[in-house]
């Protein structure tokens, strides 16, 4: 284990948990030939905070690759990831195991979703320190008290978010940056929104190393600030995935959302929440109706909470 991350990704994972990147180191990270980089002017409800890294050029049709890719049998899908992929070939082992325990419990059910799923290197998402561990079907610390959510959580709440490749994708909580390298596969239009700084500063330089080798991670939007308000410049969106606890929907991530889209989140109280599918639909009056969906049949889940800039966790409008 770890010859392949020592040979052509050396360092990567390494856990910097504590440390603390000022705005202009950060902001030094955004370099013009790895995409255009917005620091938000004075007035932009996201001055002093939040910074942007868009793909510009870098867009690249992750869902087309997928495609291309045989999954019909183990030693197809093998062959063509040794032709077109370094990864390590236990860790395609285990990938390929966990894929399959998840199309017999149904939590993946499409096609596209177990091939976004087999693309997405978990082990380079994972810290150093769970070597081993990656295609462990359980969480993983990532540091700052976030985690890399279960496996078979961010494939139940893939496949229940029914992405077509021109779908426009938000995801609240970037985090390790896992659940957003599996949704480049499924469209190419992924944007996704971290609160904690040095977080969003260790995912970001992430996807700058991993493009070189997973081209699609080049083409995720990435910003930092408060996701509870969604990311409304490139709104609407189709899809939106939360990956913090919260006890309410939101309603600007709600009013971002398309009318027929879906959104999917933990919604509950700190301790415990149930993954829900949230489906807006709009009538020909305006009046919106959601139908929700409890996805994990009454399971219960505990996601790190949904927290403001003050680390508090944002309280329902007039709550
Ligand atoms: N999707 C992630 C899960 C990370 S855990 C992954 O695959 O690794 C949840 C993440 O939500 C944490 O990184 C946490 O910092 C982030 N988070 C919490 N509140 C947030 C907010 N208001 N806006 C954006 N991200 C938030």
């Amino acid at each position: 284990m770890g010859f392949v991350f020592g040979l052509f990704l050396p360092g990567l994972i390494s856990a910097k948990s504590e440390q603390v990147v000022s705005y202009e180191e950060a902001a030094a990270l955004n370099s013009p030939e790895t995409g255009a980089e917005t620091a938000p002017a004075e007035g932009d409800p996201d001055y002093g905070l939040a910074f942007e890294v868009l793909p510009g050029a870098k867009s690249y049709d992750g869902p087309a690759l997928a495609r291309s890719m045989p999954i019909e049998t183990k030693e197809a899908w093998l062959s063509w990831m040794r032709a077109n992929r370094n990864d390590n070939p236990a860790c395609l082992e285990k990938s390929w195991v966990l894929a399959q325990d998840f199309v017999h419990t149904s939590e993946l059910k499409r096609q596209e979703d177990v091939r976004a799923f087999l693309l997405a290197p978990r082990e380079h998402f994972v810290r150093e320190s769970n070597r081993g561990r990656e295609y462990a079907d359980t969480w993983l610390p990532i540091g700052y008290g976030a985690t890399i959510t279960d496996p078979d959580v961010v494939a139940m709440m893939t496949t229940t978010l029914d992405i077509r490749p021109d779908d426009r994708v938000l995801e609240i909580g970037t985090g390790s940056g896992y659940q957003s390298a599996i949704l480049s596969y499924l469209a190419q239009d992924v944007y996704t929104i971290e609160i904690i700084k040095p977080l969003y500063i260790e995912t970001d330089k992430l996807y700058r190393d991993l493009e070189k080798t997973y081209p699609s991670y080049g083409g995720i939007s990435r910003k930092l600030g408060d996701g509870y308000y969604g990311w409304e410049k490139y709104a609407p969106f189709d899809k939106i995935i939360v990956t913090c606890a919260i006890d309410h929907i939101p309603p600007p991530l709600l009013k971002l959302l398309k009318p027929g889209g879906i959104m999917v989140l933990p919604l509950g109280p700190p301790q415990r929440q149930y993954i829900m599918e949230v489906q807006k639909d709009v009538s020909e009056d305006g009046t919106i109706t959601l139908n929700r969906r409890d996805v994990y049949n009454g399971m219960g889940v505990k996601f790190i909470p949904f927290r403001d800039e003050m680390g508090s966790s944002h309280t329902a409008p007039g709550g």
